[in-house]
């Protein structure tokens, strides 16, 4: 079945699955959502359903679902911005247009993606519209972006839009378990803001989350000077600091405990001094010893 690896954002499945099933293919879509929610695979799994050579679709047998699979299909294309480049070129989008003519080979269609199609030059969506005003009948094209505003209208207008969906937190911590990470907890779901691409992330991160939690549930037991001395992990991690502070910020809240609330605005304090280059070692001492402040004083006096 298509799309069955595929979790969340049934309506955009439903969609898709509809019009391949009832052959009505039409020539652009526009997959839209924020970072990291699946949009890609969506994509490439319907590139995929879309030349199946079978009756019945996405077989994964036929030539053209093989090829796909050895990412050799020539009647696929994905184009994306170049190393290093920010966006994505007139030149590419030429390339493409001089592919899109020759007929399809293996299928009857040709699909081509254009990833981050939100990061296209103006020159470039200029030079697409074109191939949208006007295609080959066997051809489909897919963009995708985060940032639909960065889009001309003129793009937006030719295109099918299929909205994408952040994934519930419930349906992440499934995925995430039955994929990527047993034992995980809810503040490592809530970290991934309902993004497959973060959640891919968790294995990796797991022993530094683990460790912040810790930190942060001992500072209503312990002694200041013993957090301090447990905290080695934020004085040895400068350079992903930024990130190590949104995981304690997601702590505190998920505490929902008003004195650990309170502590997020001190949170948000260090993180914009770091940014602004203060000393390192004495900006990590002193939220450590105001956050101890804030759960402990306030504790001894209820
Ligand atoms: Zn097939």
């Amino acid at each position: 079945m298509v799309f069955e690896n595929l979790i969340g954002n049934d309506k955009a499945k439903q969609l898709l699955i509809k019009s391949i099933n009832s052959n009505n293919i039409l020539h652009s879509y526009i997959f839209v959502g924020i970072e990291g929610i699946g949009k890609k695979l969506f994509a490439e799994e319907f590139a995929k359903a879309i030349m199946c050579m079978q009756e019945n679709k996405y077989c994964n047998n036929c030539k053209s679902c093989m090829e796909f699979n050895s990412n050799n299909n020539p009647d696929y294309m994905k184009i994306e911005q170049l190393e290093d480049a920010k966006n994505i070129k007139i030149e590419q989008i030429r390339f493409m247009q001089e592919k899109i003519a020759e007929k399809p080979i293996i299928s009857s269609k040709k699909v081509y993606i254009i990833d981050n199609a939100d990061t296209m030059t103006v020159e470039a969506q200029n030079c697409l519209l074109k191939t949208l005003e006007e295609p080959p009948e066997y051809a489909v094209i897919i963009l995708i972006a985060s940032n639909e505003s960065k889009l001309l209208n003129t793009i937006k207008s030719r295109c099918m839009k299929v909205p994408f969906e952040a994934i519930s937190e419930e349906c992440l911590k499934i995925y995430i378990e039955e994929n990527i990470s047993k034992d995980v907890t809810t503040n490592m779901v809530s970290m991934c803001g309902g993004s497959i691409g973060k959640a891919r992330l968790i294995e990796e991160r797991k022993e530094i989350y683990i460790n912040l939690e810790n930190i942060i549930n001992n500072i209503s037991t312990k002694d200041l000077i013993d957090i301090l001395n447990k905290s080695e992990i934020l004085y040895k991690s400068k350079d992903n600091i930024q990130e190590l502070l949104d995981y304690i910020n997601i702590i505190l809240y998920n505490k929902n405990d008003i004195r650990y609330i309170n502590c997020i605005q001190l949170v948000e304090d260090v993180k914009t001094r770091l940014l602004q280059n203060s000393n390192y070692d004495m900006s990590i001492d002193r939220l450590l010893i105001k956050m101890w402040e804030e759960i402990n004083e306030k504790y001894s006096r209820c």
